[in-house]
């Protein structure tokens, strides 16, 4: 055999090799996660692992539709959205590849994730919970009147509650799981009840609505729990001005459990890099990522038995509650019911 046939034959492995290694040294991840303070969160990754990390950053609904747009040819092999509803639908209309991973199915509880397919496999997995509470003007109202999701429709608060859109997935999620415990029918009555206490058409989002308890234009609202530790962990004075005025309740602690949400994460659809895309996904499951879901965003780790130390999460919470174990797949399907219960009793 010639030289040159040596020599080529060298010279295409190499080639092979470096782009072999330049496909599989990055990973494309479409994220809905608007929280700057997750910058950290992927340098760390591609420090530990030489993987680097090329994002586009879009909010659900535009990523969703970047990803059905894209079809086949979709670069991207990780997606991270912020709700249940919201990963729910993405699995219906088969966006994600289900994955097996003994590491991420150790560490996520079943609850938190997509039901396993029949080889096992789960097309998502929870990896931060945040608790939706509700709030309270403290000289308005007592924390006792609103133990319970079920009080927002007593009549004693007409014309006092704040919320965001009924349509909003962090809404649908909460109205999805009220359904699942209340029935259908109470569920809807007790949105009913939500709409008659309205004191302004739905409007802005959760941090709006907490302004709007302290500055008295309403007397109770519901809110994600990060927001409110956001504002209680706020250098500026305004910020502690409005959670000196709010009380917090973890409702339903006598009965179900705190409602719950999640972030969550899947290898894309039609990744051609799932390999990395799962290393990426069990390194947010990990001890250092999941603290740093706690501290950055002062969300809840989703894997079990992690330490953290957020001494706001701490205190709004007296240091535990009890948190609703819905399976988040069952609060996912009832968003189209809930839809449809909204638009009958013409909550906005
Ligand atoms: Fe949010």
């Amino acid at each position: 055999m010639s030289r040159s046939f040596f020599r080529t034959l060298i010279a295409t492995s190499l080639a092979a090799c470096t782009v072999g290694l330049t496909l599989a040294q990055e990973i494309n991840i479409y994220s809905a996660r608007h929280y700057p303070t997750d910058e950290a969160l992927y340098a760390d990754f591609t420090k530990a692992t030489g993987i680097r990390i090329n994002r586009v950053d879009a909010d659900d609904a535009g990523i969703l539709a970047r990803l059905r747009a894209e079809g086949a040819a979709s670069p991207a092999d990780v997606i991270l959205l912020v709700d249940a509803s919201r990963l729910w639908r993405a699995e219906e209309s088969g966006l994600f590849q289900p994955i097996r991973s003994a590491t991420l199915e150790n560490a996520i509880p079943e609850h938190l994730r997509a039901k396993p397919n029949a080889n096992g496999a789960s097309a998502w997995f929870g990896l931060s919970t945040r608790a939706r509470l509700i709030v309270y003007n403290k000289s308005m109202f007592q924390k006792k009147e609103l133990a319970n999701y079920e009080d927002l429709a007593n009549p004693r608060f007409k014309g006092q509650l704040c919320t965001r859109s009924g349509a909003h997935p962090y809404n649908l999620s909460l109205f999805g799981a009220m359904a699942e415990h209340l029935g259908e029918a109470k569920a809807e009555q007790w949105l009913q009840g939500l709409v008659k206490n309205m004191a302004r058409p739905p409007k802005g989002g959760d941090t709006d609505q907490i302004k709007a308890v302290a500055s008295g234009e309403c007397g109770v609202a519901i809110s994600n729990s990060y927001y409110l530790a956001r504002l209680m962990r706020s250098a500026n004075p305004a910020d502690k001005a409005v959670m000196d005025k709010v009380g917090v309740v973890f409702p339903n602690q006598a009965s179900w459990g705190t409602h719950m949400n999640i972030a969550g994460g899947a290898v894309a659809r039609h990744s051609k890099n799932s390999a990395h895309a799962i290393r990426f996904l069990e390194y947010l499951a990990s001890p250092t990522a999941q603290n740093h879901f706690a501290n950055g965003n002062n969300e809840w780790p989703a894997a079990k038995g992690m330490r953290f130390d957020n001494a706001a999460l701490q205190a709004m919470s007296d240091g535990s509650f009890k948190s609703e174990l819905l399976p988040i797949s069952a609060v996912g399907k009832n968003q189209v019911k809930v839809q449809q219960m909204l638009d009958r009793v013409g909550y906005k």
